[in-house]
């Protein structure tokens, strides 16, 4: 980029990802009529796309492919007027009130960000594993692919609570389960009750202190030589598919500097899906959840798209409020389907009326806006907020008139 100026867009919402979240935040945010961006660096439709078969997505009883489900993802998300843009998001700055979020050619600035990134299951790194992956017999997800496993023999690789859950999960449909510990005998990373209901599972065997040395097959992945980390002796061993649950990454390096994150690198935010950043979002796979599926990435999606919108309205109103030039402005915070805040309205008019242009009063109804509630630090209603050069200076929650006048 030596010696050439980088483009600067702008936008109301800028989705970074374009895998299932992603794409249910597009077409919420694009329904809303909001200017959206979507980013994506490497294929849209996310880790679905790897995926052969998808039988638990509702809506398709027949099952359908990754690919193809993600394609009407994209269709739905464009008809709404979201554009794509087909590049790596390799900065952002999320603190100010104008998020920027960074690609090689360009600025992008946006009222609102929605985190979309997703994750990438850990890989063990032995030999050929690229050639297997996903749908050529190493799989990383058990819900997706245990109808595929009927009667076949699997090698697990890992002991954790997900290895052993998942394990135990897939003996339901598979005839024979290996289970690759690094430990010693009897030693696993689980916990105790799914370790004994492990161990006591007549098709699960465990091979203690080993590791994968290499996958091998044609097409597909037909063996794989383990290797015992006590005498180094190589063992094959044949299989019709691994699972490998040994970890699953987060794709949030960019954002570990401006975003609270768990131990383990996933996004904290609350169920409306909002991180530690003011007007920024998070959704799916990439956030600390329970369940890791496209169905809850599209859940996910609309909620952040949503609560991005509702940011975005919220804080044009509360900049409205702080920006009138009016002397003092008050900030009456109530809920209307509460008799006696109603009744305030009045007194509320009667103080505007008796400021005589000194005075704005502006009603907020907590029901619909308690974004603005929160930003203005009230948390009992009804109440007023006196509001003097851009900032409150007192807040009324004890309201009389004379109190008011007092403060104003
Ligand atoms: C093999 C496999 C089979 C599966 N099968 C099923 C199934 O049958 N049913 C089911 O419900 N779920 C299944 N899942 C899980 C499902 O795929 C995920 O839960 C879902 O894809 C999560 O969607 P997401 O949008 O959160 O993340 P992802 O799909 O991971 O999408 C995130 C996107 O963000 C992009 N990205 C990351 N960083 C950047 C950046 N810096 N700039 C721009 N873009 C970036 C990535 O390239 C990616 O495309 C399967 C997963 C796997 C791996």
């Amino acid at each position: 980029m030596a010696g050439r100026e980088k483009k600067v867009e702008e936008y109301d919402v800028v989705i970074v990802g374009g895998g299932a979240a992603g794409m249910t935040a597009g077409i919420y945010a694009g329904r809303a009529r909001l200017k959206t961006l979507l980013i994506e660096k490497s294929l849209v439709g996310g880790l679905a796309t790897y995926t052969n078969e998808i039988e638990n997505y509702p809506g398709f009883p027949e099952g359908t492919t990754g690919l193809e489900l993600m394609n009407l993802f994209q269709k739905q998300a464009k008809k709404f007027g979201v554009t794509f843009k087909l590049t790596d998001v390799r900065s952002v700055d999320l603190t100010g009130k104008t998020k920027i979020v960074e690609t090689f050619r360009t600025t992008y600035k946006a009222k609102a960000v929605i985190i979309a990134t997703g994750g990438r299951p850990r890989t063990t790194g032995a030999k050929n594993e690229e050639q297997f992956l996903f749908d050529k017999g190493i799989s990383f997800c058990a819900a997706c692919d245990a109808a595929a496993c009927t009667d076949q023999e699997l090698l697990i690789v890992g002991s954790g609570d997900t290895a052993i859950e998942e394990g135990i999960f897939l003996t339901k449909f598979a005839k024979k389960i290996y289970v690759s510990v690094i430990h010693d005998h009897g030693k696993m990373d689980c916990n105790e009750r799914a370790r004994e209901a492990a161990l006591a599972n007549p098709k699960m065997e465990f091979l203690w202190n080993t590791v994968v040395d290499s996958f091998e097959g044609n097409d597909y992945l037909e063996q794989v030589t383990l290797k015992n980390l006590k005498t180094n002796k190589l063992e094959p061993l044949k299989v019709d598919r691994c699972f490998e649950f040994i970890g699953y990454l987060p794709n949030t390096e960019i954002f570990r500097e401006q975003i609270k994150l768990t131990n383990d690198g996933f996004i904290i935010t609350n169920e409306r899906m909002e991180t530690s950043c003011e007007g920024v979002f998070a959704a799916g796979d990439v956030r600390d959840k329970f369940l890791k599926q496209v169905s809850t990435a599209v859940g996910d999606g609309a909620i952040a798209a949503f609560a991005a919108e509702k940011y975005i309205a919220e804080s044009e109103i509360f900049h409205r409020i702080l920006e009138k030039t009016c002397p003092c402005n008050l900030v009456y915070v109530y809920n209307a389907a509460d008799a006696p805040s109603r009744e305030l309205l009045h007194l509320m008019e009667e103080i505007e009326k008796e400021g005589q242009g000194n005075v704005k009063v502006s009603r907020i109804d907590v029901y619909k806006s308690t974004g603005i509630a929160s930003r203005l630090k009230v948390t009992e209603f009804p109440c007023v907020a006196v509001v003097k050069n851009g900032e409150v200076v007192k807040l009324i929650c004890d309201i009389t008139k004379e109190k008011i006048q007092e403060a104003i």
